[in-house]
């Protein structure tokens, strides 16, 4: 199977399963983004997609000094990932649906101010972990609303999720963050759907998303500062392919901003917009070394380093797309399953996919595996080491490293050691 040679001479000398970022790339697609997008909009890196600090420090940096993206974080370790990358914490927006007082606490000492809140419950923590500080956080109502290809109006509510509040218990929302000693309602926080390739269908989510947002702001009186529109921009998954594009989604969503909130050019609201995926997909490349190819009742199995322990854990989990990858390569001579090295059936990264004769020894490229990686698999599951990650910008490696898990002993008390 031909690698290139750039990425045959990276598995040479860091051994495969390996992961190959191209940072440049990163930062293509980040600028691809901003520019599909209203100009003067704010874009926050949903950092579960990659959290490796080199990939999010090339989403946060600009060359021109135009404004990089902000950081969304989720935990912890996110927000550890978001610092070391040199995001600025007060511009971070932390959210989930599981915020913990211990997490919240932490997140404000180290400056986070605005957090994206789906519950009362939520809300109230968010609030004493910042009136114990002495601080006032800014909250977002995050709101379950349905997709625009449910039907359009202010009255529709989304599916039941753990995500956000239904739309008719705003009211309560609103008047427990009035009451709430240490918040303060900021705006609104909607992430509708994933991985939509199709524009007008985007398009009409955004304006529909726009229209509920601003009738709602209105009727409950929520002051808008931030309002966070979500995302859904695509991105291939383990197969080839580029980013969708959406060469008619600036106009049309400044135009709707323009009739719905004549002041958001100046700021009032800030707009924001996610990504994850679209950002990071396109700029990561998997090398799978072969290490043994075998025929089981007629079929030709190909055995690699790397399975659902390092990409496509979460579609193992029935999660995202159904793992199957497809390899670039020469051309096709026969097919083979793609079978991890887990004493699972179920690590297969692809069945009967059309590959070039493979022997032992041979490197596989799976293209398009900057997202959902090795944060979104099965790293621990039968105790293989984490895949070297490598990242390279104008074809120099920038850094080379792997994620280290190991058990940490506690005091019997609990405490840590
Ligand atoms: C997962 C997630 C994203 C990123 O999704 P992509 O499909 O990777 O762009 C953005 N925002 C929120 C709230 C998310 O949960």
């Amino acid at each position: 199977m031909t690698v290139d040679n750039r990425h045959a001479e990276l598995a040479e000398r860091f051994g495969t399963p390996l992961y190959v970022f191209d940072l440049d790339e990163v930062a293509a697609a980040r600028d691809e983004l901003r520019a599909t997008l209203p100009e003067g909009s704010a874009l926050y890196y949903a950092l579960k997609a990659n959290p490796h600090p080199d990939v999010a420090r090339a989403l946060r940096e600009t060359a021109d000094g135009e404004e990089g993206c902000r950081a969304e974080i989720s935990s912890s370790g996110e927000l550890a990932a978001a610092l070391e990358a040199g995001f600025d914490p007060a511009e971070c927006l932390y959210t989930g649906p599981g915020k913990t007082t211990g997490e919240l606490s932490h997140a404000l000492e180290l400056g986070v101010r605005t957090f994206s809140t789906d519950s009362v419950t939520d809300v109230r923590r968010v609030g004493s972990a910042a009136a114990d500080r002495g601080l006032v956080a800014d909250c977002l109502l995050r709101v379950n609303s349905a997709s625009a290809a449910a039907g359009t109006g202010v009255r529709m509510t989304g599916r039941p999720s753990q995500f956000g509040f239904d739309v008719e218990n705003l009211p309560e929302a609103v008047r427990e963050l009035a009451g709430t000693r240490g918040a303060r309602l900021a705006g609104m926080h909607y992430f509708p759907l994933s991985n939509a390739a199709d524009e007008e269908g985007l398009v009409a989510e955004f304006q529909n998303t726009l229209e509920q947002a601003t009738a709602l702001a209105e009727e409950l009186e929520i002051p808008l500062s931030l309002l966070d529109l979500g995302g859904g921009f695509s991105a291939p998954y383990g197969v080839p392919g580029g980013r969708a594009s959406y060469p008619k989604l600036r106009s049309e969503l400044t135009t709707a901003l323009d009739t719905h909130l004549p002041s958001w050019r100046d700021g009032s609201p800030r707009i924001a917009f996610e990504s994850g995926r679209f950002l990071v997909a396109c700029a990561g490349t998997l090398l799978l070394g072969v290490t043994n190819v075998k025929v089981g009742r007629g079929r030709t199995f190909a055995i690699l380093d790397g399975g659902i322990n390092i990409f496509g854990g979460m579609s193992g989990l029935g999660r995202l797309l159904p793992a199957s990858v497809l390899p670039e390569g020469g051309p096709a001579t026969g097919t083979a399953t793609l079978a991890g090295p887990l004493c699972t059936p179920g690590d297969v990264l692809g069945r009967d996919v059309e590959v070039a004769d493979l022997a032992p020894g041979d490197v596989l490229t799976v293209p398009n595996a900057g997202a959902y990686g090795v944060s979104a698999s099965l790293l621990a599951f039968l105790g293989r080491p984490a895949p070297v990650e490598v990242t390279v910008r104008g074809g120099e490696v920038v850094s080379a490293s792997r994620l280290d898990y190991r058990r940490a002993y506690l005091e019997p008390d609990g405490a840590a050691r």
